[in-house]
């Protein structure tokens, strides 16, 4: 009997289930049958920096990200988001220590995994960390990771980038087809490649030529995709040439510049977004089989206040800023003050304040003379240690200082022969482009001399210069050292005075932006 009865159950549920399926299989045959058509939405950003939000957490953010990027998939459930490179360094979170090592992007990384991000780049700035950090964060990503024109250096010989998945080396692809059905059935075959800058210098990488590694790519993905797209971080200078030489590609999706831009070269679409999720393109990819036709149409939407905010994507960010508040909170209480109003954006990109002194460096260089206790007349840092490679703009809070100068460091006085003056500020003019490159205050350059308060600076004279103690190791300018004989005296900040702020550089920063 129980037999029975459980014979019935079972055969009655395979029945409903039967039913069921036919049913619905009768549903697409007769209502919905492939009508040749797909579209698809893409989510681009590049050169996202920053897991939270700018300007006080008004735009920008990958929570925000998140929130329209679930609303997007309600519209198009064929959808995918992509990453165009930069996103493991700078950042301020990044230089912190957690669980005994160097966090470097693995906030990034877990945030990144947290929205379901489908396809990143490599950038220039994800070979700024160490070969090893970087092997750990591609391991930890739930993303593709493409890498058409890299190589990773092993001794004498090369190999691609792999990711580690349970003990085993899986090599990143150099390209990918993603696959897309919708509802009628209709396919299309995304055929993806990228093509990554060669402007980091490091030894565990061997960039090949972007062009013709992409163009191998390109003949085979032809062989196996409806369209061709690329995911690049190139300039847009070579973003467009390689545009012009591959009519077939449909669209470069590119970052490395930190600006949007979007350019049509023949039937090639061109689009970068802002940097740190500012903005973001929407690409809608509609494709006809019956045509073999493809079109592409863009919207750039920007992050700001009328987007909400993810509550998954926030808990997570959450976690690491936690992080990050607790290590400010141990030079200045309150991260998150405003201490500041820009009106014109305050310029802390690597392309400017490694070239000429930007209104950013500036800034810090008066800040550093103004915590000075002994007098300075002059104040100077390396362009290197503002590592924001990004504009601050409006309110100003204590954590964007921290943001732009995440190492910090001591101010020291140090007084100085002119000679020696003259000589750092020569060297300081041959390293344009490098780290070396000063941003200065109480001087000033005409023609081949250099003046201060009216003055050509006399070699034979003394000057009382205040600087961060890391340009005093002779890193960035090797003879600039304690041991140099044109240095007459150096004054530390003095330990456990409270009102001393040279102690720390941001905050010396913070508080003389406070009286401004
Ligand atoms: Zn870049």
């Amino acid at each position: 009997m129980v037999y029975l009865f459980r014979s019935f159950t079972f055969s009655l549920i395979l029945f409903l289930l039967a039913g069921c399926a036919t049913s619905k299989k009768a549903e697409i045959s007769n209502q919905t049958k492939d009508d040749g058509k797909i579209q698809i939405a893409i989510l681009q950003m590049n050169d996202v920096y920053e897991i939270g939000g700018l300007d006080g957490g008004k735009v920008g953010g990958l929570a925000r990200v998140s929130h329209f990027y679930k609303e997007l998939k309600q519209k198009y459930p064929q959808s995918m988001m992509v990453l165009a490179g930069d996103f493991l360094n700078p950042s301020l979170i990044g230089t912190m220590r957690y669980e005994g090592d160097r966090i470097r992007g693995r906030q990034m990384v877990d945030v990144l995994n947290n929205i379901k991000l489908d396809v990143v780049a490599f950038g220039n700035h994800e070979f700024d960390i160490p070969e090893e950090d970087l092997q750990k964060r591609i391991n930890e990503s739930n993303f593709d990771w493409l890498a058409t024109n890299l190589a990773q250096i092993c001794g004498n010989k090369e190999y691609p980038f792999y990711k580690e998945i349970q003990g085993k080396k899986h090599f990143l692809p150099e390209s990918k087809v993603y696959e897309f059905k919708d509802d009628d059935g209709t396919s299309l075959r995304l055929g993806m490649f990228s093509a990554t800058i060669n402007s980091n210098p490091v030894g565990y990488v061997h960039y090949l030529n972007p062009d013709s590694c992409a163009s191998v790519e390109i003949t085979e993905l032809k062989q196996k995709s409806d369209l061709l797209i690329g995911l690049t971080h190139l300039t847009i200078a070579e973003d467009l040439a390689f545009a012009k030489n591959h009519p077939e590609v449909s669209l470069i999706m590119g970052g490395h510049e930190h600006d949007h831009n979007y350019q049509k070269v023949g039937n090639t679409m061109v689009a970068k977004a802002d940097a740190n999720a500012k903005s973001v393109y929407v690409h809608i990819l509609s494709y006809d089989h019956s045509k073999k036709m493809g079109t592409v149409s863009s919207e750039l939407v920007f992050m700001d206040e009328k987007i909400g905010l993810d509550v998954e994507a926030t808990m997570v960010i959450k976690k690491w800023s936690a992080i990050l508040d607790a290590e400010i909170k141990k030079v200045f209480a309150e991260p998150y003050q405003i201490i500041y109003h820009a009106e014109q954006p305050l310029d802390g990109k690597e392309t400017t304040t490694r070239y000429k002194p930007s209104n950013m460096g500036v800034l810090f260089a008066e800040s550093i003379m103004h915590a000075s206790k002994h007098d300075a007349q002059i104040g100077f840092l390396n362009s290197g240690s503002i590592r924001i490679d990004d504009e601050l703009e409006g309110d100003i809070l204590a954590v964007d200082i921290f943001r732009a100068l995440p190492f910090g460091g001591a101010i020291y006085d140090v007084k100085m022969k002119g000679s020696l003056l003259l000589g750092i500020m020569r060297y300081s003019e041959k390293s344009k482009g490098l780290g070396a490159y000063l941003q200065y205050t109480g001087l000033e350059k005409m023609g081949d001399s250099w003046m201060h308060d009216g003055q050509e600076i006399d070699p034979k004279k003394e000057y009382m210069v205040a600087m961060t103690d890391f340009l005093l190791r002779g890193l960035d300018i090797p003879f600039l050292n304690e041991e140099n004989d044109g240095i007459l005296s150096i004054h530390k900040p003095i330990n456990g005075d409270k009102d001393d702020f040279r102690q720390d550089v941001r905050r010396a920063i913070i508080e003389y932006l406070k009286t401004l």
